[in-house]
Formats: structure tokens, C-alpha cells, sequence
């Protein structure tokens, strides 16, 4: 017998438009309430949520609705003395909340050594894993081809093989998973759309499908995006959402990096040059 692909239905019910107005309010009262639990328990992703947030609000043209001095107070209390980030206040700095805290500084590492390493995770079917010979999975392969967008060695990767790999995590519903046989995630739209841009293979695969699915995992009542249609929101998935839908071209949306996941005038006031192939 022939395996059930795994997918989601969208029904009438879910959203078809861009809730904009109503994903800027979520994003602006997410954490405003200090004692709510979920907020208590993600205090370990403060600082990438910080980010989240900030690129969301900005994406969607109101980076005003955040407070911008209350943000930076929070940056600050997060450096530790060895110059590093954490989490959140009193927290162990890590590189993940370096990066989030920072994004970016190529001057500080051998570059050479970073993209053998980035080079040698690359699989027989054109992916990349966590490491040498680790299964293929969407949200390694956007680090990958990030990090060698941002180094310029994008000649290093077999950009046909890849992205056809990439274009078939769409499923019938529109969505994209992030491996064969998994569930679509909003998430992975950025993560396989953004690498796909990348590649210069954007047009690989059905872009008004896949804003439709997006679409659909908007929360019509509270704002904010959700893995999956019916799901419960967050600044995560709203971010991602937000995103994807900026590079499938939604007018509505500010213009974003594939490669830095920032607004792409921030990246342009930077002077920052991340390649990009073309077919
Ligand atoms: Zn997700």
C-alpha cells in the first residue's frame, strides 16, 4: 500500500488576505505582561526573540511600535564581562544570543576554515546536514547556504541539485516541510524560500501556493502567524511569515535579505553584499 502523504487541508475558514494591522498589535503586546507563563517560560530566547520582534514590526513598515530605548537598556544588561550575550539578564552568554545580539562580524574568523567545515556537510542529494554525513534538513541548508552567501563561495554548492531538492518539500496544501515525510511549517517557508532566493531559483517553485498556505496560518482573532493553520500564534512563526511572504513579492510587506533575515535596508545602510547566483 502506498504511503499517506502528510499534509494539512486549508478550508474556507482560514484567512486568504494579509492581517497586517492586526500582526504588528500582536507582536506589540507580546511580553507586555510580565507574569503570563508562556512569557516566563521562553525567558531562555529573550534575546532572540528581541529580534524576532523587532524584524517582524519592522518588515510590516511600523518599527515605531516597539520601544526603542527600552530595547537597547535590555541588549546592554544582557553583555556579560567575557563581551559576550545571553538569553537574558543574568544569563550565561552563548553564541546563539552573540549572534542575535550582534549579527554579524566576518573580521573576527578564519573564514576559510569555517566554509570546509560548511562544505563538508554537504550530502549526495545536494543538502546539508548538522554535520558530515547527517541527514539533509531545511533549516541546516538556509545556515549553509547563508554562511557561504555571505563568504561569496556559493560556486561551492550544486545549486541545480539543491534546489530541486528544496522545491520538493512543497506539498499538495501549498506549505514546504523541512525533510520528506514531514508535516508543512510556516517556518520552513522562510528556510527553503530564502535559500531558494539565494540560488537564484526562487521561480522552482509555486509561489502563490505557498502564500496561500501562509495566509492560512494567520490567527484572524489575535494576530501573529502559527506553524500551522489553527495553531497557536508567536513572534517566531510571525517573523517567518512575515518574511516568506516579503520575498514571494506581497507589496504590503518591507523588502528582506534572504541571506541575513533583516530588512534589506538595514542590510543596504550596512554596505553588506551577500552573493546571490542566477540561473
Ligand atoms: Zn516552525
Amino acid at each position: 500500500m502506498a504511503a499517506l502523504l502528510k499534509d494539512v487541508v486549508l478550508t474556507p475558514t482560514h484567512p486568504k488576505t494579509l492581517l497586517l494591522q492586526k500582526h504588528v498589535d500582536y507582536i506589540a503586546s507580546y511580553g507586555t505582561d510580565k507574569d503570563e507563563y508562556e512569557f516566563c517560560m521562553t525567558e531562555y530566547l529573550r534575546m532572540s526573540g528581541v529580534y524576532w520582534c523587532l524584524t517582524a514590526v519592522e518588515l510590516a513598515g511600523q518599527p515605531g511600535r516597539l520601544d526603542r530605548e527600552e530595547i537597547l537598556s535590555f541588549v546592554r544588561r544582557c553583555q556579560d564581562e567575557s563581551g559576550g550575550f545571553g538569553a537574558s539578564v543574568g544569563h550565561d552568554p552563548h553564541v546563539l544570543y552573540t549572534l542575535s545580539a550582534i549579527q554579524g562580524r566576518l573580521d573576527a574568523i578564519d573564514v576559510d576554515k569555517a566554509t570546509d567545515f560548511v562544505v563538508s556537510c554537504m550530502n549526495f542529494d545536494g543538502g546539508f546536514g548538522s554535520k558530515p554525513g547527517s541527514e539533509s534538513h531545511a533549516g541546516l541548508i538556509y545556515c549553509c547556504v547563508g554562511m557561504l552567501s555571505v563568504t561569496g563561495q556559493l560556486h561551492r554548492l550544486d545549486a541545480d541539485l539543491l534546489g530541486w531538492w528544496l522545491c520538493e518539500r512543497q506539498l499538495p496544501s501549498g506549505g514546504l516541510n523541512g525533510r520528506p515525510e514531514k508535516l508543512p511549517d510556516v517556518c520552513y517557508s522562510w528556510w527553503v524560500l530564502s535559500s531558494l532566493s539565494m540560488l537564484g531559483r526562487l521561480h522552482w517553485i509555486d509561489g502563490a501556493a505557498l502564500a496561500g498556505f501562509i495566509l492560512a496560518c494567520q490567527d484572524a482573532e489575535t494576530g501573529g502567524f502559527s506553524d500551522r493553520p489553527g495553531d497557536v500564534p508567536d513572534p517566531f512563526h510571525t517573523l517567518f511569515g512575515l518574511a516568506a511572504l516579503s520575498l514571494l513579492g506581497d507589496a504590503a510587506v518591507g523588502a528582506v535579505s534572504p541571506t541575513y533575515c533583516m530588512p534589506q535596508r538595514v542590510v543596504d545602510r550596512l554596505g553588506l553584499r551577500p552573493q546571490r547566483l542566477s540561473v
